[in-house]
């Protein structure tokens, strides 16, 4: 059974996560930041916790630079066992650290339900990752958590299937879903993901819930952040997540799509008059 929502065809069994009880924007505050209001939230940061050195230098860099939340992978979901699989427990407390110096609220990916407890003790948002968009288990864990979570699309999930996934956390009673687009497999090569731009009309068409979009993972590519930054926030993203990193020739993880501080503050400047044009601050 389908129902109408706009003109787009939703699954009727699909109710807290689409404008059906609840039409109003759902707004996430955090440590004063507010995500899905008239501000673009800004997560910006390195793609994994290398070291202190590194985080801190990124994490000052972000902060200088205007970002409003600092990214870090402590627990990293690698293509093959033998890649660098994040820090564990040491990179939150690395996070930590860097959010006690510069003030910035901190986003980490969890992937398993055994480290919840311990992820949601250090994080103030909570990341499930592209390929545990469907973990079931970890959705329902992360629905019972106070802290908010942003469920990041699976890579070949369909519009439907990611707001079925954020119906699990919310129907576990958690109402602070962040959804985020990071590009879909498609057939092209030359880019990591095709960015999904159209997410961001579309989830906001369906939905109550804010939209991020990721053109980091998105693309896969340094040289296409920026002018797909500034389509996601003309498109009416919430917010963007960017990976930056104080040295990206030497990045453990994603080097080849992360910004130098000067890249990105360069981006910051280029995304502030598209933040103007759609009526929005940063
Ligand atoms: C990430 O943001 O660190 C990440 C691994 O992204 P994705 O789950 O979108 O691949
Ligand atoms: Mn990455």
């Amino acid at each position: 059974m389908v129902m109408q929502v706009c003109d787009l065809p939703i699954p009727k069994k699909i109710r807290l996560a689409v404008k059906h009880e609840q039409t109003q924007k759902t707004i996430i505050k955090i440590n004063g930041v507010s995500i899905g209001g008239d501000q673009v939230a800004i997560m910006a940061g390195p793609c994994s916790v290398e070291n202190e050195e590194q985080m801190l230098q990124a994490a000052r860099a972000v902060k200088a630079a205007g970002a409003q939340i600092l990214r870090g992978g402590a627990f990293k979901p690698r293509t093959l066992p033998y890649s660098f699989q994040g820090l564990g427990k040491e990179g939150l407390e690395l996070l930590a650290e860097a959010r006690d110096e510069t003030g910035l609220p901190i986003i980490t990916e969890v992937m398993s339900t055994e480290d919840v407890e311990l992820v949601e003790a250090y994080t103030d948002i909570l990341q499930i990752g592209a390929r545990n968009m469907q973990n079931f288990s970890l959705l329902k864990k992360v629905g019972r958590s106070n802290k908010p979570v942003m469920l990041k699309r699976g890579m070949s999930a369909t519009f439907n299937e990611w707001l079925g996934c954020a119906e699990y956390i919310l129907s576990e009673g958690n109402t602070d879903v962040i959804l985020c687009e990071r590009g879909i497999r498609t057939f092209e090569q030359i880019t990591r993901n095709t960015l999904d731009i159209s997410a961001a009309p579309i989830i906001h068409q369906i939905s109550h819930l804010p939209v991020i979009i990721d053109p980091s993972h998105g693309t896969g590519t340094r040289s296409l952040v920026e002018p797909m930054a500034k389509a996601a926030i003309a498109a009416g993203a919430d917010g963007v997540m960017i990976e930056v990193h104080p040295n990206p020739e030497e990045a453990l993880c994603d080097g080849g799509q992360s910004l130098s501080p000067e890249e990105f503050m360069h981006v910051m400047t280029g995304i502030k008059p598209i933040i103007s044009a759609v009526n929005r601050r940063l």
